[in-house]
């Protein structure tokens, strides 16, 4: 007797492989879980196996980059490496949608990374609706849209301002590294700009933001795009601690070293620290690394410094041995459960959304030290708008020196600005809180597009 298929939505949902692009998109899955959906996430197949994964009720399954056995690491370069995964992200996800679709619950719809336009084709192709994620500050997305449309554009070595509609006024050296310096990483460019080669083709645009973070920006984009703000993706038990287990993003590329941060962390005094890190990718220069190194060291605080291996090498000689009574120095760490220590005073970050997000989201104040990407847009944003933090400056070299270290991390930590710095971040937590809880503007988008879910379904 033929197998009976279910008769309930399946979600496929493909995030670009990077770190800071599967913890949104499954923390998204694992919202559309809580609310009865059932949700597959396709990781790559090196990723799968590297990656230590605890996705609750969110089933993994695989695609292939091209690059099985190293990932991004053995691709000779960017533009090879993209053009591998789109190859291959293409043909294995045709696959599993098909093998899938031959099962007893087949997959009702994707929701893909808007960095794998691919996937949009792959679905439509297959007759399932799509739905796009833009995993970035809604500004962003705005700003890129602009460029792709060749509305704005900069002269390399620009400066001055440039006027975005629906957005605002920036220097040029505030706009994402892709649009200020043209030329810089041109496969990552053509990866931002190529986000909208087929965007209006997506049944629905997700974006991780909350409306009242930038309910302007978002306004404009919504004239223009099916748009859903559905953001922060934040594990539940930071916010509105309404989904039962959502404690941790569930898949890490690196083992955090969780026991010692903590027991370290809990032996200092109340927003003592100045919790250090640049995120997954951002390599800095050596000689950025030695000024940072000895700013810390030079600062009154206590700190907290994630170094991946990788870049280890980079620390001065003797740096953690000299510096052992003020600072700990790990390759990675738990960021979330850091940031909501009580002996943290301010997040010295690179400003990688998902790091300024989790900041605002656990109220904690910020030193921005953007490198590139929409960094340099998240640290205005930071200083700016939402008032939560200083940007550290940088001299004719481009780097920040040890004084400007210091001095940044002053400011914040016991400036005359920390109380307004302080209540802003608590502002801002408290609207998250409220964006994700029930009934609050993300929660009742997420809703939406489940109830649409079910009745297609039907
Ligand atoms: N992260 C972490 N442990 C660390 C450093 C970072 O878990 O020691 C996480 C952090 O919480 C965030 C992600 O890695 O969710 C980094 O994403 P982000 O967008 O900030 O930066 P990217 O790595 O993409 O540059």
């Amino acid at each position: 007797m033929e197998e009976k298929r279910e008769k309930a939505p399946h979600v496929l949902v493909v995030p670009y492989p990077a770190q800071g692009h599967i913890n949104p998109l499954l923390q998204f899955a694992k919202r559309l879980a809580s609310k009865g959906i059932k949700v597959t996430l396709a990781n790559t197949i090196y990723l799968t196996k590297s990656m230590k994964a605890k996705t609750g009720l969110v089933a993994i399954e695989t695609i292939s980059d091209g690059f099985d056995e190293g990932g991004f690491e053995s691709s000779e370069s960017t533009e090879t490496y993209h053009e591998r995964l789109k190859e291959f992200g293409t043909k294995t996800l045709t696959e599993l949608i098909e093998k899938q679709n031959s099962s007893t619950l087949p997959f009702s719809c994707v929701i893909y990374d808007a960095f794998l336009p691919w996937a949009l084709e792959v679905a439509k192709r297959l007759n399932l609706p799509a739905g796009a994620f833009l995993t970035q500050l809604c500004a962003i997305n705005v700003i890129y849209y602009h460029v792709y449309l060749g509305k704005i554009s900069v002269i390399p070595q620009e400066s001055g301002t440039i006027y975005v509609p629906g957005v605002m006024e920036f220097e040029v050296s505030q706009l994402p590294s892709f649009v200020s310096a043209p030329g810089s990483y041109p496969a990552f460019r053509e990866l931002l700009l190529n986000q909208f080669s087929n965007l209006e083709k997506a049944d629905w645009v997700f974006v991780n933001t909350f409306d009242r973070l930038e309910g302007e920006v978002v306004s404009w984009m919504e004239e223009r795009f099916p748009v859903k703000t559905i953001g922060p993706t934040v594990p539940s038990m930071y916010l509105d601690k309404k989904v039962n287990g959502d404690n941790a993003y569930g898949l890490n590329l690196w083992n955090p070293n969780t026991g010692t941060c903590m027991k370290w962390l809990d032996a200092r005094p109340n927003a003592s620290v100045v919790y250090v890190s640049f995120g997954s990718i951002a390599a800095l220069g050596p000689e950025q690394m030695e000024e940072l190194a000895w700013g810390l060291n030079g600062s009154n605080n206590y700190f907290l410094w994630v170094v991946r291996g990788a870049e280890e090498n980079k620390l001065p000689n003797n740096f953690v041995e000299e510096t052992r009574e003020k600072g700990l120095v790990v390759n990675w760490c738990p960021q979330l459960e850091v940031l909501a220590h009580k002996a943290v005073g301010c997040f010295l970050t690179h400003c990688g959304w998902n790091s300024t997000l989790e900041a605002l989201s656990l109220g904690v104040p910020l030193v921005a030290m953007p490198q590139w990407t929409d960094q340099p847009t998240n640290a205005k944003y930071v200083e700016e708008v939402w008032r939560v933090g200083v940007r550290a400056k940088l001299d004719q070299k481009g780097i920040v020196r040890r004084e400007e270290v210091e001095l940044s991390i002053k400011e914040v930590m016991e400036g005359e600005n920390r109380e307004e710095f302080k209540r802003n971040a608590s502002k801002w937590r408290e609207l998250a809180i409220e964006a994700v809880d029930e009934g609050g503007s993300s929660d009742k988008k997420i809703a939406e597009f489940v109830a649409i879910l079910n009745k297609e379904d039907k």
